[in-house]
C-alpha cells in the first residue's frame, strides 16, 4: 500500500499518518519525492485499513501495490533511486565503473590498483576479503586483514571500497571498511544476512542468485529494504543455462524489465558472466548500450598470477582501452561517467 500525501501537507500531517499507520502494528516507510511525499506500509498483518487513512488530513489517495515486492517496485517508488556517496552518485543518468581485484592478496597489489583506477577516473574499487570459493581448498581471502588493507587503502587514496559479506558473523566489520556491502550470487536467498544488511546504513550491491528469477531477486532486495535501508543495487552477473561457451550466461535482457519493474539501479559485472577475459569488454559496452546504471570488472595488475579469477580479469592496459571505449559510447548514449 502506498499513501500520497498532498503536495502542501505539513510535516505534522505526515507525521499523524506515520502514527497511524504504526498504531495498526504496520511499517511506514517515509518516500519524499521531489513534489510530495508518499509513505509505503509493509507488514504481514493482514489488509491495510484504506479508508481509515483517507480520511486523515494532508492525505492525497492510497494506492494498493499490486507486485509482491512493494517497496523494491517502480510502482510505489516511481523515480530511479540515486545512491549518493562521497565518491560519486549511482544510478539516474550517471555511469559508475566499479573495478578491482577477485581477491585482496596484500596490500601493494591492492593499493597499485587502486592509484591505477583513480588516475583514470574509477573511484570504486571492489575486492574481496571473505571469499566464496567452490574448492575448501581454494584461496578463502583474507578475511579480517584483508579488510585492514582495503581500510589503508580507502585512506591513502580516497577511494570508495565495495566488499562482500558472506557471513551475519562479520556484519559490523565490513560495514566499518566498505561504502558498499557486496552480497554475492550464492547468498542472495540468505535471508538472515539480507535481514542483518537491512539494519545496515551502507549501501547493498545484491548480485543475482545465479538461477533466481527477476522476481526473486527484487524480492531479494525486498528484504533488505524492509529492514529499512533503501540503498540498494542490483548487479546481473550471470545465470546457469546450458551454456558451455562462458562461465555463464550474462542475462543483458534483464535490464529493461528490471528497469521497468523496479527504481533501483542496475550495474552488470561481465567478468564473471563471461569468466574470460576477452569476453568482456564486448559485454561491458552491450551492457552500457541495454540501459545499466554501471558496470562491476575485475582487473588486476598480473591477471596470470592472480589467486582467484585471474581468467576473468583484465589487465591496466586492457582496463584504459575499455574506459576509453565506454566513454565514447557515453557521449553518443548522451551520458555521463
Ligand atoms: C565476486 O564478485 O568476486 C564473486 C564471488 O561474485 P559472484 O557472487 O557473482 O560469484
Ligand atoms: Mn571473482
Amino acid at each position: 500500500m502506498l499513501v500520497v500525501m498532498q503536495s502542501d501537507a505539513t510535516p505534522e500531517q505526515i507525521a499523524r499518518v506515520l502514527d497511524a499507520i504504526r498504531r495498526v502494528d504496520l511499517t511506514p516507510h517515509p518516500l519524499p519525492g521531489a513534489t510530495r511525499t508518499a509513505i509505503g506500509i509493509t507488514g504481514n498483518t493482514g489488509v491495510v485499513d484504506t479508508q481509515a487513512l483517507e480520511v486523515l488530513a494532508g492525505v492525497k489517495e492510497c494506492i494498493r501495490v499490486t507486485k509482491p515486492y512493494k517497496l523494491a517496485s517502480r510502482e510505489m517508488h516511481r523515480d530511479d533511486t540515486i545512491i549518493r556517496l562521497p565518491q560519486g552518485e549511482i544510478g539516474a543518468k550517471t555511469f559508475t565503473v566499479i573495478a578491482g581485484p577477485c581477491s585482496v592478496e596484500n596490500e601493494p597489489m591492492v593499493m597499485k590498483t587502486a592509484e591505477f583506477l583513480m588516475s583514470q577516473g574509477v573511484t570504486f574499487l571492489r575486492a574481496g576479503a571473505f571469499k566464496p570459493r567452490t574448492s575448501p581448498y581454494a584461496f578463502q581471502g583474507m578475511g579480517i586483514e584483508g579488510l585492514k588493507i582495503l581500510k589503508r587503502v580507502r585512506e591513502k587514496t580516497g577511494i570508495g571500497i565495495v566488499t562482500e559479506l558472506m557471513d551475519t558473523e562479520y556484519t559490523e566489520a565490513v560495514e566499518d571498511a566498505t561504502d558498499v556491502i557486496q552480497i554475492g550470487t550464492r547468498n542472495m536467498q540468505n535471508f538472515s544476512l539480507l535481514k542483518r544488511v537491512g539494519k545496515c546504513r551502507k549501501p547493498v550491491l545484491l548480485k543475482r542468485g545465479m538461477s533466481a528469477t527477476l522476481e526473486e531477486w527484487l524480492m531479494a532486495a525486498e528484504y533488505v529494504m524492509a529492514g529499512g535501508n533503501y540503498q540498494v543495487i542490483l548487479c546481473e552477473r550471470g545465470v546457469r543455462t546450458f551454456a558451455d561457451h562462458s562461465r555463464n550466461t550474462l542475462d543483458l535482457s534483464v535490464i529493461p524489465p528490471a528497469k521497468t519493474l523496479s527504481h533501483l539501479p542496475i550495474f552488470i559485472d561481465p567478468s564473471h558472466g563471461t569468466g574470460k577475459r576477452a569476453y568482456v569488454p564486448a559485454m561491458a559496452l552491450a551492457g552500457l548500450a541495454a540501459g545499466a546504471d554501471g558496470l562491476m570488472i575485475e582487473v588486476h595488475p598480473e591477471p596470470d598470477r592472480a589467486l582467484s579469477d585471474g581468467a576473468q580479469s583484465l589487465d591496466f592496459p586492457g582496463t584504459e582501452k575499455l574506459l576509453s571505449q565506454l566513454r565514447q559510447l557515453l557521449i553518443v548514449l548522451g551520458r555521463a561517467m
